[in-house]
């Protein structure tokens, strides 16, 4: 027993070093990932449950690693906001994101809208207007075709500065979604206390994880729910990872606006993006 506990140990201790030396590794070549073409921008449609038509994109990043390959946003988006390079790359997803969204325009394919995500601990600060501005002036895309998701706890810094901030966002014609909702402390009051500055909900696949196909489940009846919420308040629902057509079928049954996930397709490079958005349709 004592020698096994002392293997156990080892393993235990070689793997965190190795864990180590990845966050070690994976730091000093971040500051790199950028001029040396790593990242490169996924997209993922949001469609329409009725017509199965594609309403809109995600752009995901992604890090193409040369040693340690593709690397998740989930590991290095906190690693970058530490060392302070997720301005860089906030500014690098923005400016990819409109110019390919420009370019499929400009090549005739339908026009939809395409979001991006903000840095949960970033909060909303002044500067990201003067930022959108620039990058929608530069890439010549109308505003109406940029959307910023945004989580909860970015609402809860200083209030004041968060509120002009959505303010200006709206007045240019931006929308603004609120990703993950339903998994934050204060989901409720946020709805409540930014009314008519959130255009879009964005229900966790969490909820879309539970749904089943009894309408009278516990889980339904809250996503349902969520949804009336939601548009009682003049919002948009897009409902996050939805895997099965049972779930499709629920949702649609609610009245969701828009689903996203894997049913329909996952993240897909900007080649794939466009030979989906060239069909229109999906399935
Ligand atoms: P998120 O914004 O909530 O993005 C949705 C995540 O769910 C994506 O993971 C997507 O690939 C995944 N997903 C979509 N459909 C399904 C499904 O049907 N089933 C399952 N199991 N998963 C599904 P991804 O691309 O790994 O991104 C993870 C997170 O990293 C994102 O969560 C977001 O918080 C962050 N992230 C991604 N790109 C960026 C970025 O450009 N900037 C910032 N700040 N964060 C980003
Ligand atoms: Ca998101
Ligand atoms: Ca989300
Ligand atoms: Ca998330």
């Amino acid at each position: 027993a004592k020698e096994l506990g002392k293997n156990n140990f080892q393993v235990y201790s070689s793997s965190l070093n190795a864990q180590t030396f990845k966050i070690f590794s994976l730091e000093s070549s971040l500051r790199y990932a950028i001029e040396r073409g790593q990242l490169e921008l996924y997209y993922q449609p949001k469609v329409c449950p009725k017509t199965y038509e594609i309403v809109g994109a995600e752009a995901l990043i992604r890090w193409n690693h040369p040693e340690w390959g593709l690397v998740s946003p989930d590991e290095f988006i906190p690693l970058a906001e530490e060392t302070g390079f997720i301005v860089e790359i906030g500014d690098w997803v923005k400016r990819t994101a409109c110019l390919q969204m420009k370019l499929w325009q400009e090549s005739g394919l339908p026009k939809v809208p395409i979001s991006v995500n903000l840095s949960a601990n970033r909060f909303l600060e002044r500067s990201l207007i003067t930022n959108v501005k620039q990058i929608l002036e530069e890439t010549n895309l109308e505003s109406k075709y940029l959307e910023i998701e945004i989580t909860e706890s970015s609402l809860l810094e200083n209030e004041k500065v968060v509120f002009s901030v959505l303010e200006e966002l709206k007045r240019l014609g931006i929308k603004v979604a609120l990703d993950d909702f339903g998994t934050g402390y204060s989901s409720l009051s946020s709805l409540k206390r930014f009314k008519g500055l959130i255009d879009i909900l964005k229900i966790d696949r969490t909820f879309i994880n539970d749904l089943t196909s009894f309408e009278t489940d516990d889980s339904n009846f809250i996503t349902n729910t969520i949804i009336q919420l939601a548009q009682q308040l003049k919002m948009e629902v897009v409902a996050e990872g939805v895997e099965t057509t049972d779930q499709l079928k629920v949702l649609n049954n609610y009245n969701c606006n828009s689903i996203q996930g894997y049913l329909f397709s996952k993240p897909v490079p900007a080649t794939e993006f466009e030979k989906l958005l060239n069909k229109g349709k999906l399935i």
